[in-house]
This record gives structure tokens, C-alpha cells and sequence, in this order.
């Protein structure tokens, strides 16, 4: 099966400091990939470059099969990004940029209206769809997103911090979209420093750590590295410590 995402020895640097050191990783369709580490060691800079946004130094991101740097077209169409600062127009409503969105997708009108009612419900955005977006909670404006982000049917999505901020009830909803794409098939790729987030939602867990992954595998597998009574934090902790050797424990997928 064609990996949904493929990193093949990705380096990025920013002058002579490497931020992201000779990846490789592969996603399968249908799966939730949590991507974790502490501050700065990568996340944002690779997922970046899986969304096209920035170029590697050396090696390949493939999206469904598609090289980024031969096929950027092709291989962006598969996916949508969300920052983890989004932009929104503020003088436009929900509705109104859900519209904008789907006309730069060209989707046809009819489409276009059944899948951002589809959308509103399951993100429960029916109370605040036809307000300007300029007054909008950070839990508004991530739905508004995540909806804006969704009306292609993306084959993958790529999505940073994507719980940060938000109130107990929209953590639930965010979470149970994710989970949903993921069993419609599709992948979900996302970044957290929030352990909890990816044992609760992720199939598979890698950890990345001053840019090089530190291990990669289920939660089971990622247990499984577990010294007596030690638990998932302390492995975390142990695997981005500074102290660390460079060794990678990368698990059978
Ligand atoms: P955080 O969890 O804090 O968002 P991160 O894991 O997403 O961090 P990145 O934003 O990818 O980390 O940054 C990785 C490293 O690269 C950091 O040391 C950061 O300071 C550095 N870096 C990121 N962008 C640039 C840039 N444009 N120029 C120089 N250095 C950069």
C-alpha cells in the first residue's frame, strides 16, 4: 500500500544549525501519526515540509506517492494544513469563508453546501456560523479552520497543536472528527508537546528529539521501551533528554 506520508532522510537546515536530521517515517492511510518532542526539536519545521511549505536541504517528502519536489501540485492536493496559529478572515463569517473556500476549491455549489452543513454539525458550529470571525474564541477559529480545511476531502491532513487552548467540549469534538477521518481511511497527521493528547488519540506515537527521532511505534510498542514502573512520561522524558545518546529506537510498523 502507497504510505499516505513519506519522509525519506529529510534534513532542514536553517544556516549552519540542523533542525531536522536525516527523517525517515512513513504514515499509512487510515492512521492518526501523534508527532511529539519538547520545544523545538523539529515538529514544526517538519510538519512544514510534509505540507509543502518549506523545502528540505537533502532527502524526499512523498504525499500519497507524490514527491513534494517533482510534484508539489499533486501531492498538495492530497493534503490541507492547519497551523497552529491559523488565519482567518475577519470580516468575513464562518459561513461566508467556508463559501470563499470552496470556490477556491472550485467544488461545485451543491457539493459545496452539503459538505459545509455536514461540517457545521459535526463541529457543532451552528451558533456562531453567520458571525464575522474577527470576534471568535480560539476554539471558534479552530473549528472554523479545521471545517475550511476539510471541504476538499483531503486525503491527509496535517495539523499543528491542534488541541491547544481549547475548552474540555471541544477537545471532545476536535478529537472525534480526527477519529472519524481516520476511519473514513483517511490520515491525520498531527503535532503536540501534550503526551495525553497522543495516548489518547494517536495509533501511532513518534518522538522526535533535536530533530532526529528518538522512537516511533504504538503506545504498546512505545511501553514496551519501558524500564521497571516507568511510565509513558518517564519514557518521553528519558528519550528527549539533552543527555541522551543518538541512538534510534525505531519499532516495526
Ligand atoms: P515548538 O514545540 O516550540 O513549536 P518545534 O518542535 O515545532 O518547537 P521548530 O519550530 O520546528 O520546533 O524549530 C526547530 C528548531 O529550529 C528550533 O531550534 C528553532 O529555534 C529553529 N528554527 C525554526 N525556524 C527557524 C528559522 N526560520 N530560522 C532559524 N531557526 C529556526
Amino acid at each position: 500500500m502507497t504510505p499516505a506520508i513519506e519522509l525519506c532522510h529529510v534534513t532542514k537546515r536553517y544556516g549552519r544549525f540542523t533542525a531536522v536530521d536525516r527523517l525517515a517515517l512513513e504514515v499509512r492511510p487510515g492512521e492518526m501519526f501523534a508527532f511529539l518532542g519538547p520545544n523545538g526539536a523539529g515538529k514544526t519545521t517538519t510538519i512544514k515540509m510534509i505540507a509543502g511549505l518549506l523545502r528540505p536541504d537533502e532527502g524526499t517528502v512523498r504525499v500519497c506517492g507524490h514527491p513534494m519536489d517533482h510534484d508539489g501540485r499533486q501531492a498538495r492536493m492530497m493534503l490541507s494544513y492547519v497551523p497552529d496559529e491559523p488565519f482567518l478572515y475577519e470580516k468575513l463569517t464562518a459561513r461566508e469563508f467556508l463559501e470563499f473556500v470552496a470556490r477556491m476549491y472550485r467544488l461545485p455549489p451543491q457539493t459545496a453546501r452539503s459538505r459545509i452543513d455536514r461540517l457545521v454539525a459535526r463541529l457543532d458550529m451552528g451558533s456562531f456560523l453567520d458571525q464575522l470571525t474577527e470576534g471568535f474564541s480560539h476554539g471558534m477559529k479552530q473549528r472554523t479552520v479545521l471545517a475550511a480545511a476539510l471541504l476538499h476531502e483531503p486525503a491527509v491532513l496535517v495539523i499543528d497543536e491542534p488541541m491547544v487552548g481549547l475548552d474540555p467540549r471541544t477537545v471532545r469534538t476536535v478529537k472525534e472528527l480526527l477519529t472519524g477521518i481516520t476511519r473514513e481511511g483517511r490520515t491525520v497527521f498531527m503535532s503536540t508537546h501534550t503526551l495525553e493528547v497522543a495516548e489518547a488519540v494517536a495509533d501511532r506515537i513518534g518522538i522526535i528529539r533535536r530533530g532526529r527521532l528518538a522512537a516511533a511505534g504504538t503506545l504498546a510498542q512505545l511501553r514496551s521501551l519501558a524500564a521497571a514502573n516507568e511510565s509513558l512520561e518517564d519514557i518521553f522524558l528519558r528519550l528527549t533528554a539533552d543527555e541522551q545518546d543518538e541512538a534510534v529506537e525505531t519499532l516495526p510498523a
